[in-house]
């Protein structure tokens, strides 16, 4: 049986001289693994249409337990990865958390526009990239059912207080004083943080990435967002270590 799905490739992997293996997140099927003859031969659509991070149109067949691609036509290569190390370091991690966390065999359309809309801000540079990575995590870890509790202090009850705390293995907030008195650990962010964490998981769709806030604050709620994604799906990403250690990350 052949579809067609539009999808990001996540992953690839050569097979011999000529052949790839690609991960696709397909807006149809979830994540799918796919062998992709004649792939590498640069004179092929399916050569670019193949690429890492790159959003193609695919014809794939279904076979009885494997899929390949019969066509690949590249839509966006995200041009502006390819040349920023630091940027296409974040987009390989984004990568890595949607070859874990996205479903395979079923629909996939949200978490397709999720990660193409932050490849997208990462490529032209339109918002900060601490910004784009705090968004996609929070957004991409709450799609997959791990929904952090940021309404109000766990303990009290209180909405805002000057500085709140937000404990990772467990997605709760505490107000500082009932912190304090209980001797929580977890990471403490201020007000215009905690505003800005409640938008990543609350906000619709199509205000997700917008919101400001001063880059010093961005650092501890980055990493809020990835001590949470890290502990729920109880995984450390080497991708994320890399992207850190060229970013120059102090947290
Ligand atoms: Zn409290």
């Amino acid at each position: 049986m052949r579809f067609k799905t539009k999808g990001l490739i996540l992953k690839q992997q050569n097979i011999g001289e000529r052949d790839k293996l690609v991960w696709i997140l397909s807006d149809s099927h979830g994540v799918l693994r796919a062998f992709a003859r004649g792939a590498k031969n640069i004179k092929s659509p399916k050569c670019a249409g193949t690429g890492l991070l790159v959003y193609s149109q695919f014809s794939v067949f279904e076979g009885r337990d494997s899929y390949s691609v019969d066509e690949a036509v590249a839509i966006e290569q995200f041009v502006g990865l390819r040349s920023d190390i630091e940027a296409m370091s974040l987009a390989q991690y984004f990568a890595e958390l949607c070859l874990n966390l996205c479903p395979a065999g079923q629909e996939a359309g949200e978490y397709l526009r999720l990660v193409l809309n932050a490849l997208y801000l990462l490529a032209h540079h339109k918002r900060p990239a601490l910004q784009i990575k705090v968004c996609f995590e929070m957004r991409l870890i709450a799609l997959t059912g791990y929904l952090p509790d940021l309404v109000m202090c766990a303990e009290c009850g209180v909405y805002e207080s000057d500085e709140m705390i937000f404990v990772p293995h467990t997605g709760k907030l505490y107000c500082s004083e009932c912190a304090d008195r209980m001797g929580v650990q977890g990471v403490r962010l201020p007000r215009a943080a905690v505003t800005a964490l409640r938008h990543t998981v609350y906000a619709d769709f199509e205000k997700l990435f917008s919101f400001e806030l001063k880059e010093e604050l961005l650092e501890p709620l980055s990493f809020a967002s990835e001590r949470y994604i890290a502990t729920m799906t109880q995984k450390d990403y080497p991708t994320l270590q890399f992207y850190k250690q060229l970013s120059g990350s102090l947290w």
